[in-house]
């Protein structure tokens, strides 16, 4: 198949076009190398540099490539700045997806894959409960609010002009290439600063020195797996959960990491901060084909492993 990869110079889209060349398939990147690296781009894959804002270039390279799939995982990421400037989130996030759904029909694309939010989109999940994809989305961020416009577009575009899709909802994705520097992704935070010996900081889920909030932490790995099986048509559903479904406060995140990396941290408590859902805990769809998720210690050695050969 030739599959247009957006977003394909990030953490997760550069590992999502890896697996599918070598799975044998035929990849473009689509990627403004924004929050992306040209370094995580595949050797192998066709590479088009153009922001997703700008509808002519997506059409011309949609044209030029023809792909029989689009696995959509470029996007503005951070919950932070979506709640700053909603304006440059809905842009990039909803006009710009928008600018993709016409280039994949305006060419005859059969499909798109979407990398939606579980861990933004349902909202608060109350303690002792966890969110199935029959829950309804609760978006309280204008992020999750923009990932939650496109899913709906996608219903639309679907009755329209019959382009089919998948809806992965991932969880707290994290692994190799994620990167340290944004103010997202605690788990290449805390491994990096681990590693400097540098304190941690865990903000608080209500009140100052609290464990911090809770999230359902899903290894990378996972989720390549359920892009591949969504791109190769073993996913049934049209919206998948993606996620580990185990309740993780972030004091035990750090625990797990300092056992894993054989050190202790010294950690400062931080007030609640704004725009965080304080616990985001997903279930897996009943009839899941993406098999047991890996468990967190397991993924977290192995992203200590990726950090340390750096
Ligand atoms: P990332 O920032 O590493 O990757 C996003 C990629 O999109 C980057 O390569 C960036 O350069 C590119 N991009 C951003 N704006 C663009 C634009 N206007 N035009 C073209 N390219 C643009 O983030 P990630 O964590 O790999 O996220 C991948 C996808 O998964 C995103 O859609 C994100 O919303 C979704 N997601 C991530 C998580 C997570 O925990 N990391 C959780 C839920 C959903």
């Amino acid at each position: 198949m030739r599959i247009l990869v957006t977003g394909g110079a990030g953490f997760i889209g550069s590992q999502v076009a890896d697996d599918l060349l070598a799975s044998g398939h035929e990849v473009m990147v689509l990627d403004d190398l924004s929050t992306g690296r040209r370094e995580n781009l595949p050797e192998s894959a066709r590479f088009a540099e153009v922001d997703l804002r700008d509808g002519l270039a997506v059409r011309r390279t949609l044209e030029e490539f023809r792909p029989h799939l689009v696995s959509h995982q470029a996007a503005q990421t951070s919950v932070a700045v979506s709640t700053r400037d909603p304006l440059r989130d809905a842009a990039i996030n909803v006009i710009g997806s928008l600018n993709l759904l016409e280039a994949c029909v305006a060419v005859g694309s059969e499909r798109v894959i979407f990398a939606s939010t579980g861990g933004a989109i349902y909202g608060e999940v109350p303690d002792g409960q966890i969110a199935g994809i029959d829950t309804p989305p609760a978006p309280v961020s204008p992020y999750a609010c923009s990932k939650f416009a496109v899913e709906n577009y996608l219903h639309a575009y679907r009755s329209e002009h019959g382009l089919q899709f998948t809806i992965l909802r991932y969880a707290n994705v994290y692994g190799p290439r994620q990167d340290p520097h944004g103010e997202a992704g605690v788990v290449a935070i805390f491994i990096q600063r681990l590693l400097a010996k540098q304190p941690i900081r865990i903000n608080a889920r209500k009140r100052q020195g609290d464990e911090g909030c809770v999230r359902d932490y899903v290894f990378v790995e996972d989720v390549v797996r359920a892009n591949r099986l969504a791109a190769e048509g073993g996913v049934e559903m049209p919206i998948l959960n993606v996620c580990s479904s185990v309740a993780t406060t972030t004091l035990e995140l750090a625990g797990t990491l300092e056992s894993v990396l054989g050190c202790r941290a010294e950690i400062s408590y931080a007030a609640r901060r704004e725009g965080d859902v304080e616990r985001s805990v997903l279930a897996q769809n009943p009839d899941s084909p993406l098999g047991q998720p890996t468990p967190l210690r397991k993924g977290l050695t192995q992203t200590v492993r990726w950090f340390e050969s750096r």
